[in-house]
């Protein structure tokens, strides 16, 4: 039961001009439900890419894309864009919300572009916000949030259509060491609950380390660094 399947991704940039670089080399990697996966990586290994890719924000030069058991090779632009807002979360290490609106609306916006009726989206809204401590802030514009506030509203934005998929790009790379564990607890006690699974890029090889899996991109490949703990024998 797999949320995200990758299998043979290869991407080159530059492809037959001076600087080419073929990023992905047969990159293969799946993502079961309720499993959380950190990828680690020097800088320039591909993470983004990867990322990019398994989030339908860009496509492979060959390999097989499917979320939710679901191939996402060949989709056409418009069909891939509704895959993504219904199936995939993003989370960044800078948090990218809209400055001009509150936390609230920030949470209620992608609903809407999702067709979700303004109510619903307001009180699906305040639920998120309240679960990550933030609703005394929902009024607020990010500016007037600290760091730490600012990325958990990011967290209830990204999970604000109900994603299959969570997918974060060193999503505490921007905070302080305290805060930052902070926040990945929060994220993690997040995607407990609501059984996604999620794909975490990190540096940070303590926070990777509290992830059911660490995958390691190395030459354009993806491979196993530390294997999810024996399920206990039920009985
Ligand atoms: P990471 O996230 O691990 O730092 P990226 O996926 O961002 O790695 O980039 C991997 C490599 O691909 C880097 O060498 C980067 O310079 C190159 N790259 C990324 N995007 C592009 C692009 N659009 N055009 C050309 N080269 C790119
Ligand atoms: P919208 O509903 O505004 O059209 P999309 O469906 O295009 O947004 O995008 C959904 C998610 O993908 C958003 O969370 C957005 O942050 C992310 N996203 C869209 N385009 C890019 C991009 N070029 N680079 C990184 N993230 C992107």
């Amino acid at each position: 039961d797999y949320a995200l399947e990758l299998a043979g991704i290869e991407k080159v940039y530059k492809r037959g001009l001076p600087g080419e670089v073929a990023v992905l080399r047969g990159a293969t990697l799946e993502v079961r439900r309720g499993e959380v996966v950190a990828l680690v990586a020097p800088s320039g290994a591909g993470k983004s890419t990867l990322l990019h890719i398994a989030g339908l924000l860009d496509t492979p030069d060959a390999g097989s894309v499917a979320l939710t058991g679901r191939n996402m090779v060949g989709l056409s632009d418009r069909d891939r864009t509704l895959a993504r807002r219904g199936d995939v979360g993003f989370i960044y290490q800078f948090h990218h919300l809209l400055p001009e609106f509150t936390a609230l609306e920030n949470v209620v916006i992608p609903q809407l572009a999702n067709g979700v009726a303004p109510a619903m989206a307001e009180t699906r809204a305040h639920d998120l916000l309240a679960r990550v401590g933030v609703a005394d802030r929902a009024s607020h514009r990010p500016a007037a949030l600290s760091g730490g506030e600012q990325q958990r509203v990011a967290f209830c934005r990204a999970l604000a259509n109900g994603p299959k998929l969570l997918l974060a790009d060193e999503p505490t790379g921007n905070l302080d060491p305290e805060t930052s564990d902070q926040v990945f607890g929060t994220l993690m006690s997040l995607v407990r609950e609501t059984g996604l699974a999620a794909l975490i890029a990190t540096h940070n090889l303590d926070l990777a380390a509290r992830m059911d899996r660490i995958v390691r991109l190395d030459q354009g490949r993806v491979t196993e660094i530390k294997a999810a703990a024996p399920k206990p024998v039920q009985g």
